[in-house]
């Protein structure tokens, strides 16, 4: 932490900012300049945060140095983790060595539809798969979701077809009950800074899936991911997922360099969702062929047999020949950029 001492600060100012840091067992380091003296700080951290340092006279500003989180930070985890989803004897890694492809319907409407978009992603390649059964929707007007029998479909539709489920949770009160169906948890854009909600998920001992705010920053988000670390789950995967812009010919603007940005400075893994960046189908698979080109860790797509009655999010869902193109670039394209397919390195013991 660097302290900034206004071009008026007396030498008695200087030295009440020196005793006080050393009165926390922190060491103060004074250089004088021509016009300003800035004073170098060294020690914990939270306890300079008390001080209220920038109350006191003649301080102009404060700046911290390092990440203010922790537990999600390089500094203290230099390599980047893997974190592995599924029931014993099948976990699917999500991290730096492999390509995880995850796909499967926006919302749970019914089994058969449910199984279908299953069967469809597997073939695709997919090795994880994505469906709501509690959908945080923007107008309370809109389908909801089935609760706990869409939990059902999709663990009838996992035991028929073998890959592990993420499905998100919307409210801490269903933690529970989400936790015993699926194997990792989502938490979604709109309740990223839901910190009741993040802790609940941390207790949950499930794999996190942690969607990026839609206005949040890159530290908030990471800040959100220290909160379920906090509780003792480093079981966390970072989703970018297009944030907020002035642009409107996107639903979102898909935030690529947030993929080597939190590579840079977290060491969980980062996937990116291309369907809720973009909000239109055609844009889904250029921007899934981005995504593995910049390094991201995997991509999660929504696919459905038949977008024209899907219940949510139809236009951006993916059939047919947008299917195959797709599966083609994650079949093709994670091998040019150093990895393997994750099926291939699927933990079986
Ligand atoms: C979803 O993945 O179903 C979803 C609602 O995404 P987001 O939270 O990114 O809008
Ligand atoms: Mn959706």
């Amino acid at each position: 932490m660097v302290v900034v001492m206004s071009p008026d600060a007396t030498d008695e100012d200087v030295a009440h900012v020196v005793e006080k840091v050393e009165g926390v067992g922190g060491e103060a380091f004074v250089s004088k300049g021509v016009v300003r003296t800035i004073i170098g700080l060294v020690g914990d951290i939270e306890s300079f945060h008390h001080l209220n340092l920038r109350t006191l006279k003649g301080v102009a500003d404060v700046h911290r140095i390092s990440d203010p989180y922790k537990l999600v930070s390089r500094q203290h985890h230099p390599d980047r983790s893997t974190v592995w989803v599924g029931p014993a004897g099948h976990q699917v890694p999500i991290g730096p060595d492999s390509f995880t492809f995850i796909a499967g319907p926006c919302a749970v409407e019914t089994a058969e539809q449910t199984l279908e978009a299953a069967r469809m992603s597997k073939s695709a390649g997919a090795t994880i798969l994505r469906g709501g059964a509690f959908k945080p929707r923007t107008s309370p007007y809109a389908f909801q979701g089935l609760g706990v029998a869409g939990l059902e479909i999709l663990a009838d539709v996992r035991r028929a077809t073998g890959l592990p489920i993420v499905t998100e949770v919307v409210d801490a009160r269903d933690v529970p009950v989400v936790a015993e169906y699926a194997d990792m948890l989502q938490i979604g854009t709109r309740n990223m800074a839901n910190f009741g909600l993040l802790q609940a998920a941390g207790d949950s001992g499930k794999p996190v899936l942690l969607k990026r705010g839609m206005t949040a920053t890159i530290e908030e988000w990471l800040m959100a991911a220290e909160y379920i670390c906090q509780r003792g789950n480093l079981d966390v995967v970072l989703c970018e997922r297009g944030i907020r812009t002035f642009e409107p010919a996107t639903r979102n603007t898909l935030d690529i360099s947030a993929v080597p940005v939190v590579q840079a400075t977290s060491h969980l893994p980062i996937i990116v969702d291309p369907s809720h960046a973009a909000g239109r189908k055609d844009l889904v698979v250029p921007l899934s062929r981005a995504a593995i080109a910049v390094g991201a860790d995997g991509v999660i797509v929504d696919v459905h047999p038949d977008p024209e009655t899907a219940l949510c999010d139809g236009p951006q869902a993916l059939l047919g020949k947008d299917l195959r193109d797709l599966a083609q670039a994650c079949r093709k394209l994670p091998p040019v950029v150093g990895r393997v397919d994750a099926a291939e390195l699927v933990r079986t013991s």
